[in-house]
């Protein structure tokens, strides 16, 4: 009986300029910018996404994670204008909110009832509130809904209450960055999600967010989560005025800054592995090369976050231009988003998850992506006002149902998360890990 053999392409048209990558893959080494760029170029998207799927299948089997959750987006006021966003407004703008803690703690109750483990809060860098009303919410939120585990608050937004409570430093942002998370730790905090990071590139910066934090601040209160055993997740919002090559720098900043904490709760690592040159952010960072896409890798787990947090999950959002300041560009196309978390899957070869965010891609599209190297495609929501794939409306709800049904037509075995990525265990509304 002949067996199939991965190490060659599985359908015709196959580019043999993806041979040495294949070989890369095979054998769990990184793969340098140059392989990446090869990604971007080929016509063969079906060998990318084959080697991509190899990848997460190496990592998760056929298990595909999805979570039962509650957005919450406490405000809509900010005081910067990105060029991308379509969800800010300005204070007395029609549309403008800012949610009570009342209103909050029934989010809250409404979180228990529908069974959810997690509320995922972020909103606009509001000036006007105090530092008080975020440990107010969190400690409102823990109290009110003790089991439900708080993700909360981009990069961006730590930055801006470092200001508001007077304590950032420009010199010194970790400093200021420590001082807030302890703030709201001890006020409930569980971890980071990972918005804000946008594409780490100074044309794509003044282009594009300019008044935002850079890849520095960034990547600076990320490590200082870490250092407070925190996790934390990333993102990539590509498909406006980003190069392909940018995206590129943008994930081996990442998997550097991976490498970083992965090195704090004791991965060995790889000192002679490549590493890109020419990309200082990435070039301050001493730690060897650590992979996690090798068969025998064990991949990092909660109980490790006592020595030092790390990053769970990189999302990769294509960006939607109504509505925003570059409405008049096109974004990304299906097939574009497709190869972009396919190679996020082959390039980020340190994360463990990689999440196809449904809301933004569509349930159809992260079906598919599933196959391309995605293990996650998020909860169910509810009320969403980020962004709008489909339709005007915030309210974005899905169902358990539909999300199990998505995964399993899709070939995969649906397991439902927590937070922290460990299996729920649920009767109904009632839950453990
Ligand atoms: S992306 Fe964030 S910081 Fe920028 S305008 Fe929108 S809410 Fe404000």
């Amino acid at each position: 009986m002949t067996t199939l053999q991965p190490t060659k392409p599985l359908h015709a048209h196959a580019d043999s300029a993806l041979d040495p990558i294949r070989a890369k893959v095979l054998a769990g080494e990184r793969l340098s910018l140059d392989d990446g760029a090869v990604l971007y170029a080929t016509n063969d998207i079906w060998s990318v996404i084959e080697l991509a799927d190899l990848v997460r299948r190496r990592m998760h089997g056929d298990k595909a994670y999805y979570n039962i959750n509650r957005h919450l987006n406490y405000s809509n006021v900010c005081a910067l204008s990105c060029k991308f966003c379509e969800f800010y407004r300005k204070r007395g703008e029609p549309g403008e909110y800012t949610r009570s803690i009342d209103y909050i703690k029934d989010e809250a109750r409404k979180g228990i009832e529908s069974g959810a483990t997690e509320m995922h809060i972020v909103g606009g860098l509001h000036p006007y509130l105090p530092f008080d009303y975020y440990t107010d919410m969190l400690s409102a939120l823990r109290e009110t809904a003790p089991d439900i585990h708080l993700k909360a608050f981009t990069a961006v937004e730590l930055v801006h209450l470092a200001r508001i409570a007077k304590v950032y430093k420009r010199d010194d942002i970790k400093s200021g960055v420590r001082w807030v998370l302890e703030k709201l730790i001890a006020a409930g905090l569980g971890s980071l999600p990972g918005g804000g990071a946008e594409v780490f590139d100074d044309r794509v910066h003044k282009e594009a967010f300019k008044n935002k934090i850079g890849a520095h601040e960034w990547l600076d209160v990320h490590l200082v989560a870490h250092e407070l055993g925190l996790n934390t997740n990333c993102t990539m919002l590509y498909g406006h005025v980003d190069k392909r090559d940018e995206r590129l720098r943008h994930m081996e900043i990442l998997r550097r800054s991976q490498d970083q904490a992965l090195a704090r709760i004791g991965y060995e690592g790889d000192p002679s592995a490549y590493i890109a040159e020419g990309i200082p952010e990435a070039q301050q960072i001493t730690a060897p090369v650590v992979t996690l896409n090798r068969d025998d890798a064990q991949l990092p787990t909660p109980a490790m976050s006592e020595r030092g947090g790390y990053y769970q999950t990189i999302t990769p959002l294509p960006f939607f231009p109504d509505g925003s300041d570059l409405e008049s560009l096109p974004g990304p196309s299906g097939l574009e988003n497709l190869r972009t978390i396919a190679i996020t899957r082959l390039m980020l070869d340190n994360f463990p998850h990689v999440k196809a965010f449904w809301i933004m891609q569509t349930l159809p599209m992260a079906q598919l992506m599933l196959e391309a190297g995605a293990d996650d495609i998020d909860g169910t929501v509810v009320w969403y006002d980020i962004t709008k794939a489909v339709g005007e409306h915030t309210h974005q709800e899905t169902t358990v149902l539909d999300l199990q049904k998505a995964i399993t037509e899709a070939g995969f075995v649906p397991v439902e998360r927590d937070t922290l990525y460990r299996e729920v265990v649920r009767n109904g509304n009632e839950w453990h890990i």
